[in-house]
């Protein structure tokens, strides 16, 4: 079997680090793009995983602008051929109680979070229905499906991605190409280490499981929904938040 073209945006970050390992371990040919603000820590993360034994190359693509997407991954298609793989993982946030957001915080996350899924997919998209097969995994979050204060931005954007799945899945399923969600509750990463400590424990505390979710947990998950084997999933929200919010 050809070897499978694997994409993933937030690719150096702690959740992306995991998926492109497990991807990487599962045969596939890893890209983990990046911010082009983190060139340097990129190349770092490069060589750290090839010392890891994990050989994934690197491509700096900035997911908010449409231009750059629509540019660089036309490139990257016409030179791997193929990408069969895509997992919309970049994300940020910007945590303001609405009464004192500020514009820049709300356009800002639903550039990086939910446009980004249009830029990084539409490019990519008609080569995977021509092809028969392709995997799509967006990385949303328990936030996108039960709100969360202080996140009217965030809640938004990860609510928005899911939408985008269900819709993309109909247009996909005849093709081969499924489209699903995944929404991790919260994860040991830099991103909930910068939550306050006495907050952070406050979040645990209400988390039936206890615990945080580990970053190979959600892989774990991606793994799952991309298989060869799983094509006739699709339109799916796959939540792995440890009981925190169920539907
Ligand atoms: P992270 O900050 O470690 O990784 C996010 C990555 O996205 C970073 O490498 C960052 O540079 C990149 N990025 C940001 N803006 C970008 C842009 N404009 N272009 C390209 N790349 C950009 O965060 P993480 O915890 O690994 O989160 C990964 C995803 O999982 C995010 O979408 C996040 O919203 C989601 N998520 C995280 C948690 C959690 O608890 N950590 C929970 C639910 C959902």
């Amino acid at each position: 079997m050809t070897q499978r073209v694997a994409l993933i945006t937030g690719g150096i970050g702690g959740i992306g680090t995991a998926i492109c390992q497990r991807m990487a371990n599962d045969g596939m040919r890893v890209i983990a793009a990046h911010h082009p603000a983190e060139d340097e820590a990129a190349a770092e993360w490069r060589a750290n995983q090839a010392a890891d034994g994990f050989d994934i190359e690197i491509l700096s693509l900035d997911v908010s602008s449409y231009d750059e997407c629509a540019e660089k991954l036309g490139q990257l298609l016409s030179d791997y051929g193929s990408v069969d793989v895509i997992v919309n993982c970049a994300g940020i946030t910007r945590d303001s109680s609405f009464k004192k957001m500020q514009k820049n915080q709300w356009y800002d996350v639903i550039n990086v979070n939910l446009n980004s899924v249009f830029n990084v997919t539409q490019p990519l998209w008609n080569a995977m229905l021509e092809n028969g097969f392709g995997r799509i995994v967006n990385i949303s979050s328990v936030n996108g499906q039960r709100g969360q204060f202080g996140q009217a931005n965030y809640s938004a954007a990860k609510a928005g991605m899911h939408g985008f799945t269900m819709a993309l899945a109909q247009e996909g399923a005849a093709k081969g190409v499924t489209v699903n969600t995944v929404s991790p509750g919260y994860v040991a990463t830099a991103m909930t280490d910068a939550i306050r400590e006495d907050v952070r424990d406050a979040i645990v505390a209400g988390i039936p499981m206890g615990r945080m979710a580990s970053v190979a947990e959600v892989a774990s998950a991606v793994h799952f929904l991309v298989g060869e084997s799983h094509g006739y999933i699709t339109g799916a929200n796959l939540p792995v938040n440890g009981g925190l919010f169920i539907s």
